[in-house]
């Protein structure tokens, strides 16, 4: 679908988006309610026992580390966290849920009345605008359905279905949002930055590709200046950032042309369908009635201290936030550099290690490094950053010979590729190869000497006025000295025998 429709769409309504995301605790040992350990895929039903499978008399323990990691979320955000909280039963029938209810919460969430403040745009047209969090709180997941034969594993059509259990009682946190998000980007945004929070505290690997962070949204649209909320149509099943971004384009530019048409819209549950480019109903949305939510009964109430709460508030990381903005700060990197660090935890924790082996007066240097030919070498391998063969002190080194003259920034391109392969320290590198970058003034005055000799047209050209030949003849030097000059020394003595 073309940009300018939606565009041009926003003119005339505003569109009106609320999130519903669910983060599951993957960085947990153990399941919500039992002792089944926590993990990605693995062969079906071999993380399961009475509990997780819903046997009848098999009591549920509540993990308290998942307690703590919701209300650690809460509070990064904002949240009021609450001093009596409980699980409720929602009953529902679905074959991938074992009890035939999913404890929950319902009116006595964890956390609520948060905010994220989410920066939207590059450059001048960047803005801020601040999303409330209406609520936080903490449930199970479900199993996994696996439809076999019929098209794209989709229900509709399948011979039979199987169902794995190793999901379900995986501890989720559910993110409501007020409806304060006006566009696509915002909504893109907003998940983007909840994510880097979320890998900051630690609480989930935040795979959308895997499951592990699903992004729902509701989405409405009313004619600019009306107050009234339109009707809103519930998306699912988007399972990357740009698929969250296109399906509510196109959901927009639907209830539009429906809108315009003098149609009305569906309040209805949407299926994203990325290879067709579209949304289409999967069925009417239920109701919070419809699920008869009531108190679990097996399990006691929580009363959070105080204390208890400040002594989870001490275990809050350093948010990304607050780490880009000492990078610009106090390392006066480019605010889109620091961002580029800061949002991602592994990144930063080498960036910083560098940073200290270095000299924070090099930390731009570094930060260059890190982001040009260390992130390309992380893509090409697919490495992580802990275990990429570069280490900070690596790293840190290379910088070093570059800032002191040592090598020239070509020669330190090809340590970096050479240390990759070697794993040895750039300096060992620069020795055996011979190939420290000469300063000595009196060498590379003769070299220079030897060019404007052979030159003499360019000379002439130069001091008639054509200043900008400098350039020419720092690169014919460069070139006699094989690229081991120091660009800076040749530089200088080019400008100083041309004016001679
Ligand atoms: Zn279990």
């Amino acid at each position: 679908m073309a940009k300018d429709r939606l565009a041009g769409v926003l003119e005339r309504y505003e569109a009106v988006i609320g999130l519903e995301i669910h983060t599951e605790l993957t960085s947990l040992n153990s399941k919500m309610f039992c002792g089944c350990p926590v993990a990605f895929g693995g062969e079906p039903n071999t993380r399961v026992c009475p509990v997780c499978l819903g046997m009848p008399g098999a009591l549920p323990v509540p993990n308290e580390a998942a307690v703590e990691a919701t209300v650690l979320a809460g509070l990064a955000l904002d949240c009021e966290i609450a001093r009596f909280s409980q699980f409720h039963r929602k009953n529902y029938f679905y074959p991938d849920m074992p009890k035939n209810y999913q404890i929950s919460q319902y009116d006595l969430p964890f956390c609520t009345n948060g905010r994220l403040d989410v920066e939207v745009g590059e450059g001048d047209a960047a803005y801020v605008t601040r999303i409330g969090i209406t609520r936080i709180h903490l449930e199970e997941d479900t199993g996994k359905m696996i439809h076999v034969g019929g098209a794209e594993g989709r229900i509709a059509g399948a011979d039979f279905s199987l169902v794995d259990f190793n999901r379900a009682g995986t501890p989720l946190i559910e993110l409501v949002t007020e409806p304060d998000i006006r566009t696509p980007e915002e909504a893109r945004r907003f998940a983007q930055t909840l994510r880097t929070i979320f890998l900051a505290l630690g609480i989930s690997d935040c795979s959308m590709e895997e499951g592990s962070m699903r992004v729902d949204a509701n989405v409405s649209i009313r004619p600019r200046g009306a107050s009234e909320f339109g009707t809103k149509a519930e998306v699912k099943n988007m399972n990357s950032f740009k698929a969250l971004h296109d399906a509510l384009a196109y959901e927009i530019v639907r209830q539009a042309d429906l809108l315009d048409s003098g149609g009305r819209v569906v309040q209805e549950t949407r299926h994203w369908d990325a290879g067709a480019k579209r949304t289409s109903a999967l069925r009417s949305k239920e109701e919070a009635h419809d699920y008869r939510y009531f108190p679990e009964p097996d399990m006691v109430p929580f009363e959070f201290t105080d204390e208890w709460i400040e002594s989870v508030r001490a275990k809050l990381p350093e948010l990304p936030a607050a780490r880009r903005d000492r990078y610009v700060s106090d390392l006066g990197l480019p605010k889109q550099d620091a961002r580029l660090i800061a949002d991602d935890v592994a990144l930063s924790r080498f960036f910083e290690a560098a940073v200290q082996a270095a000299g924070a007066s090099r930390a731009k240097p570094v930060a260059n490094w890190v982001l040009g030919e260390l992130s390309a070498h992380l893509n090409a391998t697919g490495a992580a950053v802990d275990e990429c063969g570069v280490s900070p002190a690596m790293l840190a080194e290379l910088v070093v010979l570059v800032d002191d003259g040592v090598i020239s920034g070509k020669q330190a391109k090809e340590v970096f590729a050479e240390m990759v392969v070697t794993g040895e320290m750039p300096g060992a590198i620069v020795e055996r190869k011979g190939m420290r970058q000469v300063s000595d003034e009196a060498a590379i005055e003769a070299a220079v000497r030897k060019v404007l000799d052979e030159n003499p047209a360019e000379v002439s050209s130069y001091r008639a006025g054509k200043t900008g030949l400098v350039g020419w003849f720092v690169g014919q030097v460069m070139r006699e000295m094989r690229g081991q000059a120091n660009p800076a020394v040749v530089n200088e003595v080019v400008r100083r025998l041309l004016e001679q």
